[in-house]
This record gives C-alpha cells, sequence and structure tokens, in this order.
C-alpha cells in the first residue's frame, strides 16, 4: 500500500483532525468536501491546532508551513486518485456514506484501501458499497483526533487480512495505538463506555447520589479523568441516548434500556454543551 498519500472525504471535527495528524507525520493528504466554505473551516481548524504547538514552542513555524502544505483541498473526488487509503469521515448518514463509498470505489486504484470513520454504522453493511468489499475496513478515531491516542480497526465480514494488515500499519504509522475489533454494534469502546453512562443516569435518576458526586466517585474511586455525567455532557446526551438506541435494537437485551431520564432530558432539549444545559449548566 502506498502510504504516503491518503485521501479523506469530510473535512469537519473528525476528517480535519484525521487530516492534520496524517499531514504531522508526513503524509500528503487530499481532503474533500461538499463546498469551499466547509474546506476553509476546515483547514482553521488544522491551522488552529498547528499553532497552538507553536505557541507551546512544540513546533517550529517552518515545520507547520511544511505540515499545511502537504494538504491539498477539493470539492470532487479526482484529487484521490493517487491515495493508497482514503478515509471516509462524512456526516453520519447510512444513505450518503453508501453514496460516497460506491463513488470512491469508482474512482480510487483498485488496490487502495477504502476506510470509513464510522462511529455506530455497520462497517459489513458499508462495505456492500464497495467494489472488491475485501479492501474495506473501518478505522474509528477518537475526538480530539490529535489527542486521542487509540484507533479501533473494526472488520467487516468481507474484510481481507491484507487490508486488516494496512489499516494496522496505517494507524502506527501516523502515531496511534490500533485495536482490532470485529464488526458488532457500537464496535469496543463504545460498548463499554456508553452502558457506562447510562447507569450513571440511572444512579442519578434514583437518587442515589448527586451529579457531582456520582462524577467525583467515578473519577477520585476509578482515576476517570472526567465523570460520567460530565462526559455525556461533552458527547452530547442525544448521541449518547441515539447509541443506547441502537445497542437495545440490535443485541434485544433489556440489559441496553435507556434510563428514562436519559430520554426526558433529550425530550426538554438539554443535550449538554452543546445546548449549553444537560446535567450541569454552561450558561
Ligand atoms: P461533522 O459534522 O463535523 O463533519 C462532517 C463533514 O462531512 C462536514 O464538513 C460535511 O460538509 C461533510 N460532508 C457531508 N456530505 C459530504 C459529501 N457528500 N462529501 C464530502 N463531505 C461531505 O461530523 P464529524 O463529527 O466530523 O463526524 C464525521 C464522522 O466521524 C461521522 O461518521 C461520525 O460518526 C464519526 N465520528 C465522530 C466522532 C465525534 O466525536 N464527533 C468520533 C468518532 C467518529
Amino acid at each position: 500500500m502506498n502510504l504516503t498519500h491518503v485521501g479523506i472525504v469530510g473535512a469537519g471535527q473528525m476528517g480535519s483532525g484525521i487530516a492534520q495528524v496524517c499531514a504531522a507525520a508526513g503524509l500528503d493528504v487530499s481532503l474533500v468536501d461538499v463546498s469551499d466554505a466547509a474546506l476553509d473551516r476546515g483547514i482553521a481548524a488544522i491551522a488552529a491546532g498547528f499553532e497552538r504547538q507553536v505557541k507551546k514552542g512544540t513546533l517550529s513555524a517552518d515545520a507547520q508551513a511544511a505540515m499545511l502544505s502537504r494538504i491539498r483541498t477539493a470539492t470532487d473526488h479526482r484529487s484521490l486518485e493517487g491515495s493508497g487509503i482514503v478515509i471516509e469521515a462524512a456526516t453520519e448518514n447510512l444513505e450518503l456514506k453508501l453514496r460516497i463509498l460506491k463513488q470512491l470505489s469508482e474512482t480510487v486504484a483498485p488496490h487502495a484501501v477504502i476506510a470509513s470513520n464510522t462511529s455506530s454504522i455497520s462497517i459489513t453493511q458499508l462495505a456492500a458499497a464497495v467494489t472488491a468489499p475485501e479492501r474495506f475496513i473501518g478505522i474509528h478515531f477518537f475526538n480530539p483526533v490529535p489527542l486521542m491516542g487509540l484507533v479501533e480497526v473494526i472488520r467487516g465480514l468481507q474484510t481481507s487480512d491484507a487490508t486488516a494488515a494496512s489499516a494496522q500499519a496505517f494507524a502506527k504509522t501516523i502515531g496511534k495505538t490500533p485495536v482490532l475489533v470485529r464488526n458488532s454494534p457500537g464496535f469496543v469502546v463504545n460498548r463499554i463506555l456508553v452502558p457506562m453512562i447510562n447507569e450513571a443516569v440511572m444512579v442519578l435518576q434514583e437518587g442515589l447520589a448527586t451529579a457531582e458526586d456520582i462524577d467525583n466517585g467515578m473519577k477520585l474511586g476509578c482515576n476517570h479523568p472526567i465523570g460520567p455525567l460530565a462526559l455525556a455532557d461533552l458527547i452530547g446526551l442525544d448521541t449518547v441516548l441515539a447509541i443506547m438506541q441502537v445497542f437495545a435494537e440490535e443485541f434485544g437485551d433489556p440489559k441496553y434500556r435507556p434510563a428514562p431520564l436519559l430520554k426526558e432530558m433529550v425530550c426538554a432539549g438539554r443535550l449538554g454543551r452543546k445546548s449549553k444545559r444537560g446535567f450541569y449548566s454552561y450558561e
């Protein structure tokens, strides 16, 4: 696999973060989005990320300029033709992703690896849109991409050993630690994390302790850097609820029942930081 040229589709929060770490690792990046405005926002976020490092003294201005110059932007897929690996990081919508992946598999070289950064859609289902689905895989980054060390590498039913090996080698090249996971709802980290958050909401709902005490309990008692309720506010309560609903539906096991208080909060528009109110107030 030609690891020196990476294509990224979607220049949002995740796509721009992935572009930043790839450019920092010395790779050439083609970043694609639907509009120049979206690309400009992505590049501005990347430049701000590098700028913080320059201010801290961990990156020189010359190195920053060199890294930024490795990222080319475009609104069409032709710029992805030379990529050895292309990562789809567009909006979380099944129909949209299927359309992008079909188009990608017609554009990129037949041996190129095609990956998706989806956090909830089945990798096996997405693979069906790709010609030669054995070259398709999930590469699930964590937010914020430049700071988080992990990527989950998710094999769909059709994914080949060679593709899994290439995806893991790619993750290491950009300084991430890959864990290999079989396709399943929520993969591994969200499968463990999100039910824990849901349980914290149950505990709050039962009045066992205040939100502050629940979070302090998990921070001081388990050494977690952030409490589960504060983390729910950061992720977005609507997202937490959506993931629990996927688990409940896909596994059919009552242990994944979303906490009634979580549903209430979402119905009330208390979504966490993004709506300025969740388990805590951010006014
Ligand atoms: P975002 O809304 O910040 O960015 C999505 C980008 O996709 C936008 O810039 C949008 O213009 C672009 N886009 C939409 N349609 C497109 C198309 N046809 N072609 C090219 N670009 C298109 O979303 P995000 O948070 O960056 O999430 C992107 C993906 O990463 C989703 O699949 C999400 O589930 C996944 N993910 C998100 C997180 C997170 O914490 N935000 C974590 C892990 C994975």
